[in-house]
């Protein structure tokens, strides 16, 4: 069994807060600190140019990636890390659409990250794809034989709604198309299965369930039987067979090695290694199960005791990722109260209540401090006052 109290106290958690938006940023493993100076005060300082091989520098986005690896169905040299989740989701959908050049369909859903569509309606227009959005729950009958790239975020960011990876890439496969999927939302928060679901691509940011820190680096899986084929079209040079060589001519390096671009982001992902390390000994079925546990209890708490919000998220934990959505009209006035009383999750326009919820670090008695903490204010109406109602910039 996974201990969760030790994973908890593996996190600096702000005295008298509860924390639910770890599906936003989540909080820092108390390890990154001592990590974070150890690159700079043994390494980069110490070693300056030659920390690169002396410390292992150069083959870090590979080693991190393997560590990924593992907590998405994975295996090991197949992940690489590098650059910003929105230029992987570039990375992957280019390579795939440009597999399938004789179709242009790249199909999405309503409830994808703006990132993700923004991407691909670049990618349309420079490549002439046409980018095709329906909504949610029907992306299934979408699927047809125009179709070149399924691109699918597989935890919606706003609802919490969970896709069905193994059978929409087996009917993308049937149809002859290839399959994206954004890891956004799942790694690290539910039990992601890329081999078992046979998927061909797929994406995902570290600085949400996996505690990387802000910005910290993206990762891009491609499946073995594409990866010497896949074409990036970012051709940096750490992509390249011989970056050393200083070749004016692109070859592509062999597997998932040629989707890295440019130089890696050393100091972040050192810190993203030491949060990596509180994963060790996590087995993903207790992860799952625990998600549910908790998401199921807040889900039942709150409908019992807040009349005024209705769930925004699937009712079955099968179909749910690890946050839940609740609707009320003053939706950011009712967060902001929240967040005054340190219950913190966020809101998303136009009414939705989001709470994240981290297998890692929360417990039944978050859920509960949520459930009350909401209520009183609903009941009390204390989040109708001037204060709660200006937005700030970054929410
Ligand atoms: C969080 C998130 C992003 C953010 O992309 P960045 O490039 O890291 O800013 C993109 N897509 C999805 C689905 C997300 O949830």
């Amino acid at each position: 069994m996974t201990d969760f109290a030790a994973t908890r106290r593996a996190f600096h958690l702000p005295e008298g807060v509860t924390y639910l938006d770890g599906n936003s940023l989540g909080p820092m493993p108390l390890a990154a600190t001592a990590r974070a100076v150890r690159v700079l005060d043994e390494e980069w300082s110490q070693m300056l140019i030659t920390g690169w091989n002396r410390a292992g520098w150069y083959v870090q986005p590979r080693k991190v990636g393997d560590r990924i690896a593992r907590l998405i169905g994975a295996g090991p040299g197949e992940v690489v890390m590098g650059d910003t989740l929105s230029i992987k989701v570039f990375q992957a959908v280019s390579a795939a659409r440009a597999m399938r050049p004789d179709r242009r369909v790249i199909l999405s859903d309503s409830g994808n990250f703006p990132s993700d569509l923004y991407v691909a309606q670049g990618l349309a227009r420079a490549v002439d794809a046409e980018l095709r959005v329906v909504a949610p729950d029907e992306v299934d009958d979408a699927i047809g034989d125009d179709l070149a790239v399924l691109m699918l975020t597989e935890v919606d960011y706003r609802t919490g709604r969970r896709h069905d990876m193994q059978a929409l890439t087996a009917k993308a496969h049937v149809s002859g198309a290839l399959t994206v999927w954004d890891l956004a939302h799942s790694a690290g928060a539910v039990d992601v299965d890329l081999t078992g679901a046979d998927a061909d691509f797929a994406v995902g940011c570290t600085y949400k369930y996996l505690n990387g820190g802000p910005g910290s680096p993206a990762f891009i899986w491609t499946h073995p039987r594409h990866a010497d084929a896949a074409q990036p079209i970012l051709q940096g040079w750490m992509g390249h067979e011989t970056p050393f060589a200083f070749d004016p001519n692109y070859r592509p390096a062999a597997g998932i090695e040629r989707m890295r671009v440019g130089t890696p982001p050393v100091i972040a992902l050192t810190v993203l290694d030491a949060a990596l390390d509180v994963w060790e000994g996590v087995a993903l079925a207790d992860l799952r199960a625990r998600s549910i546990e908790l998401t199921q209890a807040f889900i039942a708490g709150v409908e019992a005791d807040c009349p005024d919000v209705t769930l925004n998220s699937p009712r079955d934990p099968a179909m749910r990722g690890s946050q839940v959505g609740f609707r009320h009209p003053h939706g950011y006035a009712v967060m902001q109260a929240l967040i005054s009383e340190g219950v913190i999750g966020d809101f998303r326009a136009p009414d939705v209540l989001r709470f994240g919820f981290a297998p890692l670090y929360n417990d039944a008695a978050d859920v509960d401090r949520a459930v009350a903490t909401l209520a009183r204010i609903l009941r009390d109406e204390s989040w109708n006052r001037e204060q709660f109602h200006q937005q700030a910039s970054v929410t």
